[in-house]
């Protein structure tokens, strides 16, 4: 088995020598073993990245040049996009094509910001005197370390690693336990396209163990974490008291605001795809359809009618419109919101079982339409995160956007309607990061992603996602000096 921590531009094992069995959650096949790294090879990784970045050998790089190097990356993963999805397909059990589509995402976003590096590069302020200058440069926030989860392993690294990389950071990668194969290739990736050692290194393993320094050590200026909402809150927390930057992309419980003048089919078949999508695994999931009571029952009809006819299998399965679950813990939690949901009174209308037959070997869950749900339910509350949507219904626009508005969580919702002026007010009147309008799920590389409330702080994305990556200092000068006369000159 070839080494798999990257660390200081060397290939390595993990130092207790540990490993872990990856399999596909689609059927339960070995798809390889990997290092599994703990805290003292996390510490290294921070040791390494700290000293490359004091070094300067890429801070010191010009910016425009680190742009080309992204620009590069870019290019190699078009080139290499079959080897990249099907690698990520078997990690994640997704369909080949929708892992195909996260290639053309990965490379858009290593374009995105290989382009948009150095292109600020400051600005004069005007101190109110000729005898000043007074600039205001940007510069990186120095070793960042980088979480991310299973759901897009590459997607959700690739909108840290670009921005970091961009703005002449050193960094860590620590890839969800479950996926780490794309995450490997990537460090291959940068190391051809000339990325000096030190500046990317990836350590694999569970939080706890690998995971846990990086949000704690004190050679770490900032932790960009994506994932849950228990999680982010410890990572924040820990690294409260070494006072590191912290962005925190958490999860989401996104409504799905259907008006009855919206146009039916597109809505329906939308809300479809906002469900059930990559079975649900998506923190944008439209996982609560918010819809108004007069089409409610003739919508809810048609999305359980079509949401029956969704046909599950394997990442390589060509007749697949969806795959399974990560793991065998995830579907039981995702049973047990379900159930608590029925237990509490809903009712359950499609869906609510596992799969069967040919696809008893995989973690697969049937998609589920659960109505006469209560707010107050679990299952409404909290980020089920599979292929589980909940049916409330309202009457007024205000009714709406209260209904759409009660969660802990703001990171998406959309709002259906061929009323010109109530989508805009209702999109300007929900709490969430991303709203979509007769849409669901597009975000672009160009356009901040993030979340409101208990969803997260800090932006991924546009310009935001490089700043956010890059600290503000000011540069005063005084081209005139002279005494102060503050104090006597005794
Ligand atoms: P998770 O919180 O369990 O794990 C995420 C990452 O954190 C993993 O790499 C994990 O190993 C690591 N981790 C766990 N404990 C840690 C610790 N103590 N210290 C450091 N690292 C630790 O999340 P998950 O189950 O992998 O992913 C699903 C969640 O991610 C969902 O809530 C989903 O909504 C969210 N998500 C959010 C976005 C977004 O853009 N906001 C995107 C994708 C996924």
């Amino acid at each position: 088995m070839p080494s798999t921590l990257f660390i200081d531009g060397t290939w390595g094992p993990a130092e207790a020598g540990g490993t872990r069995e990856i399999r596909c959650p689609a059927d339960g096949s070995l798809v390889g073993v990997v290092d599994e790294a703990g805290e003292a090879d996390a510490v290294r990784a921070i040791r390494a990245a700290r000293a490359s970045f004091d070094s300067g050998v890429w801070t010191s790089v010009p910016a425009p040049e680190r742009g080309d190097l992204l620009l590069r990356v870019a290019g190699a993963l078009r080139d290499r996009a079959e080897e990249f999805a099907e690698v990520e397909s078997r990690d994640t059990g997704k369909r080949i094509v929708e892992s195909r589509i996260d290639m053309d995402d990965i490379a858009a976003c290593f374009a995105y910001f290989g382009k948009l590096a150095g292109q600020d590069a400051g600005r004069i302020v005007d101190a109110g005197s000729a005898d000043v200058v007074s600039q205001i440069v940007y510069e990186p926030v120095g070793v960042c370390t980088l979480i991310t989860p299973w759901n897009y392993p590459l997607l959700q690294a690739a909108w840290k690693i670009a921005p970091a990389l961009a703005a002449g950071n050193s960094f860590v990668l620590k890839p969800a336990e479950l996926t780490p194969h794309t995450a490997i290739l990537m460090m291959r990736v940068l190391e051809e396209a000339g990325l000096p050692a030190g500046v990317a290194n990836l350590v694999l393993g569970a939080g706890a163990t690998a995971g846990a320094p990086l949000s704690t050590h004190e050679d770490v200026d900032m932790v960009s974490f994506t994932g849950g909402l228990v999680t982010g809150r410890l990572i924040a927390a820990n690294a409260a008291a070494t006072v590191k930057k912290v962005a925190l992309e958490l999860g989401g419980k996104n409504p799905n605001v259907v008006f009855a003048d919206a146009d039916f089919d597109a809505a329906v078949d939308n809300a479809l795809n906002a469900a059930f999508v990559h079975s649900g695994q998506v923190c944008s999931a439209g996982a609560r359809l918010v819809v108004e009571e007069s089409i409610a029952e003739r919508f809810v009809d048609e999305l359980v009618r079509r949401a029956e006819r969704i046909r599950l299998g394997g990442p390589f399965d060509d007749d697949a419109e969806t795959g399974p679950l990560i793991s065998a813990a995830h579907r039981d939690k995702v049973t047990a919101y379900v159930q608590a949901g029925i237990d509490e009174g809903a009712r359950l209308r499609t869906g609510g079982r596992w799969g069967e037959g040919d696809l008893a070997d995989g973690y697969y869950y049937l998609p589920t339409v659960l109505d006469r749900v209560e707010r107050g339910m679990s299952v409404v509350r909290d980020e089920a995160f599979g292929p589980v949507v909940t049916v409330e219904t309202f009457r007024t626009e205000d009714e709406a956007v209260a209904t759409a508005n009660d969660t802990v969580y703001g990171l998406a919702g959309a709002v259906w309607s061929q009323d010109a002026g109530r989508v805009q007010r209702v999109a300007r009147r929900l709490r969430h990061g991303t709203i979509w309008i007769n849409d669901f799920h597009p975000y672009l590389p160009q356009a901040e992603w993030g979340g409101f409330k208990q969803s997260g702080f800090g932006r991924e994305l546009g310009p935001t996602g490089l700043a956010e990556y890059q600290e503000a200092k000011h540069i005063y000068q005084n081209l005139s000096p002279a005494v102060t006369g503050w104090f006597p000159q005794h």
